[in-house]
């Protein structure tokens, strides 16, 4: 299906909105008044470069206060009607928006406002154009969909239909299916919003929480089935009014907001992408540095060994188990210091998983590789990690281990024997496209959101996991851009014993994050633990959850760069110690150099 975006979902000048829409792979736009009133172009030369972009102009919007007004407001209402389809004809847009009306004196008469809108349709089709009227949720006397239709039905004109908005519909709780008893000849247009489920004022809502399909919590999905069912033929367009991403850069959030259409056509059966490959395992996680020494005092308190070296690149291979952690000192590496980079997923069909990746919009990463290397799948999360997809056969090795030569080591004793999980900081503006896109593009499926209480702020954290959470992501962000040496990425490590592996990591010299006493009364308050054990968690900074499947103890390295590790013991337990978070973050903070 066509799919278009309203300019107001995007930042910056019309010009760059339209920019980025077409970059993005929209085929058309719903200019919104005031980026075109606001723009230096004539309409002639907005329609030019819309026609150069290959963007064709869907809608205009809005057109406010027009029916069931005293006659005097309504004779107003006309004339600007006319100055504006005079502007849509030098555009070339054919159909107007006109949104329920909210004017004080608007009244309650379906009859007057079936006249009212039979005579801007009248003279919308002098011009040859149409008029989509929309219910808003907060309309005075006409807010729901179903009420709209019927007074589209009793204005009878050829010119004049329904523009059915999402948001609208489902924000109010209606019921979406009654949407089949509407004529698809008679929806003009689909305006698509999905918005985080909050119980606050409908119009606020609306204003600065709308996002894309499949990033809230609302069935769009099953609101556009019903849509398609009536034979509705038009594009699907995004209409999304929201504080971050007026904020955020324009080129990113189109392509976001592209990718949310594609999912939802996969997800209605209107499309047909790849299949998503679910990833099995995290091969490995490689961190950039450009200083190996202080990483490698880390992994090697931890247990690690490096085992190998890459052939042609300063990479080293530190493992443990099945934990296996590349440092990479490279030219690549980032100029602000130490963090996770990339992320190799073990995977059944990695070419299969990057030509998913790439059909849903992700930049397919050239391969860095030697001519002889394995070559290798890569794609970027929207935060810029590499996603790596390794194939990876069980007593096989794997492809881009034959890369790496080994190298003599000394095997310790294992105190860790895997990845318990990853935990990626997003760009502040990013996290919801973070989530949409680990769970299209990897098949992934993400958890509920948690907020935690961060000294300096709030910090959302939601994670991602394959079915038998082999794999899982945590993803988070801060309210607010912040200092991300505090909120910064971690390598949570799988052990058995976190108490033995905590008390090896010290006798090696390792420093564990101070957790301060206050924490261990209130534990000790909450619950019981066997004579001595509290006392261990307490010198060596362990903190304990529990949920309904089991426990967790935990705890945490100093941050080293943009990066600390966790050791975590998962006794049944399915959380991530969101609990403990503020806890671990005002220690963190505490552990901070002054500013
Ligand atoms: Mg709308
Ligand atoms: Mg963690």
């Amino acid at each position: 299906m066509r799919t278009s975006i309203a300019t107001v979902s995007l930042s910056g000048s019309l010009t760059e909105k339209l920019t980025a829409a077409s970059r993005a792979g929209f085929d058309g736009v719903e200019i919104f008044e005031n980026d075109l009133l606001a723009s230096p172009l004539t309409p002639e030369e907005i329609r030019a470069r819309c026609a150069d972009l290959g963007l064709s102009v869907d809608l205009y919007q809005p057109m406010r206060d027009i029916e069931a007004v005293p006659a005097d407001e309504f004779a107003r209402g006309l004339r600007r009607a006319r100055h504006k389809f005079e502007v849509m004809r030098r555009l070339g847009a054919d159909t107007v928006l006109v949104c329920s009306s909210v004017h004080p004196l608007a009244v309650d008469d379906d009859a007057l406002a079936a006249y009212h809108l039979r005579q801007l349709a009248d003279l919308a089709q002098e011009f040859g154009l149409r008029v989509a009227y929309e219910a808003l949720a907060w309309g005075r006397h006409v807010s729901t969909y179903d009420h709209a239709w019927r007074i589209v039905e009793a204005a009878d004109h050829p010119a004049l239909g329904t523009c059915l908005d999402s948001f609208h519909i489902l924000s109010r709780g209606s019921d979406p299916k009654g949407i089949e008893d509407i004529p698809g000849e008679k929806i003009f247009f689909l305006q698509l919003a999905d918005a985080p489920l909050l119980a606050m004022d409908v119009l606020q809502w609306s204003r600065h929480y709308r996002c894309f399909p499949g990033q809230g919590g609302f069935d769009v999905a099953g609101l556009v089935r019903h849509v398609l069912r009536t034979g509705y033929d038009g594009p699907l367009s995004l209409e999304v009014f929201n504080d971050v991403f007026r904020q955020a850069e324009a080129g990113p959030t189109a392509v976001d907001a592209h990718r949310s259409l594609l999912v939802l056509q996969e997800t209605v059966g209107v499309a047909t992408p790849p299949a998503p490959v679910v990833p099995t395992g995290i091969a490995f996680a490689e961190l950039v540095t450009p200083d190996a020494e202080p990483v490698s005092a880390v992994l090697g308190a931890l247990g690690f060994a490096r085992t190998a070296r890459h052939r042609s690149k300063p990479v080293d291979l530190w493992q443990q188990g099945e934990a296996r952690i590349l440092v990479n000192t490279s030219g690549a590496a980032r100029r602000d210091g130490t963090g996770l980079a990339a992320i190799g997923l073990e995977s059944p069909d990695p070419t299969g998983a990057a030509r998913r990746a790439e059909a849903l919009l992700a930049p397919v990463l050239p391969r860095r590789r030697a001519p002889e290397d394995a070559p290798l799948d890569a794609v970027a999360a929207p935060d810029g990690t590499e996603l790596f997809f390794c194939a990876t056969q069980r007593n096989e090795l794997p492809n881009w281990r034959a890369d790496f030569t080994d190298v003599a080591h000394r095997a310790g004793t294992p105190g860790v024997h895997g990845i318990d999980h990853l935990a990626l900081t997003q760009p502040w503006h990013h996290f919801d496209e973070a989530t949409l896109f680990h769970r299209s593009v990897l098949g992934l499926h993400a958890q509920e959101s948690v907020d935690v209480a961060d000294p300096y702020g709030l910090m959302r954290s939601r994670a991602v996991t394959n079915a038998d959470e082999s794999v899982r992501i945590a993803l988070s962000v801060g309210a607010a851009p912040t200092d991300d040496t505090v909120h910064a990425q971690h390598i949570a490590l799988t052990t058995d014993d976190v108490v033995a592996a905590a008390r090896r990591f010290r006798a090696a010299g390792g420093r564990l994050l101070p957790i301060p006493a206050n924490y261990y009364d209130d534990l000790a308050a909450r619950y019981e633990f066997p004579d001595g054990e509290l006392e261990t968690y307490r010198e060596l900074g362990i903190l304990y959850d529990r949920d309904a499947h089991g426990e967790f103890r935990h705890c945490y390295t100093v941050t080293v760069g943009r990066v600390f590790f966790e050791l975590a013991q998962r006794d049944g337990y399915r959380g991530y110690g969101a609990q403990n978070a503020p806890v671990r973050l005002a220690a963190q903070h505490a552990g901070r150099p002054v500013r």
